[in-house]
């Protein structure tokens, strides 16, 4: 069966075709500035990448615009979308009604409109995405997999803030935790690595990217995550604060004379390594400023580390143990050097890196020392072939 994944943003479209026989990439590419102009960067197992610049006033015309690339009749990956199984979309947060992967109809794309509030920036584009879908495809399964799924195992003493509870039957105002379909790839893929059952393992995934989460993963179960209603909670990111003390936020807005909507921007965008650097966002470019010498750069990627670090330790005491600690997403997966600085001083926990293991890049990877007890992995995350997987056991099952 062939799977085409999307992930729809609010001017972008993001996509995959994956022959699951196999699980081999036919295709991937990205449609940019939807509305705007239109740009389609695409490329397939029959030929390089191409840039194509293209009118695309909605997503609609995008999406067909992706079709007719994989069923080009000359270099076409597919003959016709008849080849294609299912869709699976990611959608980011469906609050508490929606969490399990819901095969997509008329009257659940209505019921997911209620849903808008809880990711406003990402859930509308999602709709939207969908919408399209089934405009071009038709009645080929469209499948709905959350980012919030994965952490729906976590006891209500870990996802209910100690707010009037009230607030939570009103509201569903809780800790939802995002990432997931990251979390669940990488710690399905460590305990596969190990030889192990996911059973048998307490785990902490640590998906270090622009945007950034830890998750402790009992039995294969997630028990805790570190973002909460929305992907802003947790440790500094690239441009978010992550935790700070509630009360900085209403004090800052009342001496900054800042409305609801403009500290949220300045909590999401204009915080966390961009905010302490004021220099970039970007983790490269703090590891080229602190070379030369750069005190902010330093102090940003210290805050950075401590972070990581305090949770590492939560989560290790919340799961009464540790067996495996998985890396993954850009900085993860990429950066040696952090990775390091988080695991410096965790030897109490039976950490231990092998400094020449940790220097080495490619793909799956233990860089924990022989001694270690505690296994370090390097796994890098592929959440398009997660939600892939998924889609293909619901429609599967429907049959
Ligand atoms: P997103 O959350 O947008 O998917 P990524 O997972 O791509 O982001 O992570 C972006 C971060 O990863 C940046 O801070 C960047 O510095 C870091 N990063 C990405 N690629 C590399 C690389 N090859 N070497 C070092 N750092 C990298």
């Amino acid at each position: 069966m062939k799977i085409l994944v999307i992930n729809s943003g609010s001017s972008s479209l993001k996509y995959q075709l994956i022959d699951m026989d196999g699980e081999k990439v036919l295709a991937k590419g990205l449609c940019e500035r939807i509305g705007i102009d239109g740009r389609l960067k695409h490329e397939d197992v029959n030929s390089e990448e191409v840039v194509i610049d293209a009118a695309m006033e909605n997503h609609a015309v995008a999406f067909q615009m992706v079709i007719d690339k994989l069923t080009n009749p000359e270099k076409g990956v597919i003959k016709s979308t008849s080849e294609i199984g299912a869709v699976g979309h990611r959608y980011v947060n469906g609050g508490e009604k929606f969490s399990e992967i819901v095969l997509s109809n008329d009257d659940i794309v209505a019921q997911l409109e209620d849903s808008i509030e809880f990711a406003p920036l990402h859930n509308p584009a999602h709709i939207t995405g969908i919408k399209a879908c089934k405009e071009v495809m038709g009645d080929v399964p469209q499948c709905i997999v959350f980012d919030t799924a994965f952490h729906r195992t976590m006891p209500k003493y870990a996802y209910l803030y100690p707010l009037p509870y009230e607030l939570y039957e009103k509201y569903a105002v809780r800790r939802y935790g995002f990432h997931g379909t990251s979390h669940k790839f990488v710690s399905q893929k460590a305990a596969e690595f190990l030889g192990k059952k996911p059973e048998d393992l307490k785990m902490i995934t640590c998906h270090l990217g622009n945007g950034s989460s830890l998750c402790a993963v009992d039995g294969g179960k997630c028990v805790d995550t570190s973002m909460g209603f929305t992907p802003l909670a947790g440790f500094m990111m690239g441009t978010r604060c992550g935790d700070v003390d509630p009360s900085v936020v209403t004090y800052i807005m009342k001496k900054e004379n800042l409305s609801p909507d403009e500290m949220a921007d300045l909590m999401n965008k204009k915080s966390g390594a961009l905010g302490v650097s004021g220099i970039s966002s970007d983790f490269r470019d703090l590891d080229a400023a602190v070379e030369k010498g750069d005190e902010k750069a330093k102090l940003a990627l210290d805050i950075f580390v401590y972070g990581v670090k305090k949770f590492i330790g939560s989560y290790a005491a919340a799961m009464g143990g540790l067996d495996c600690m998985v890396f993954t997403a850009g900085i993860g997966e990429n950066n040696a050097m952090l990775r390091d600085r988080i695991c410096e001083g965790l030897e109490f926990l039976g950490v231990s890196i092998d400094d020449e293991k940790n220097a080495k890049r490619g793909g799956n990877r233990e860089i924990s020392s022989d001694n270690s007890k505690v296994k370090v992995l390097v796994i890098p995350t592929n959440e398009e072939l997660m939600i892939a997987r998924e889609t293909k056991e619901l429609v599967e099952n429907l049959k």
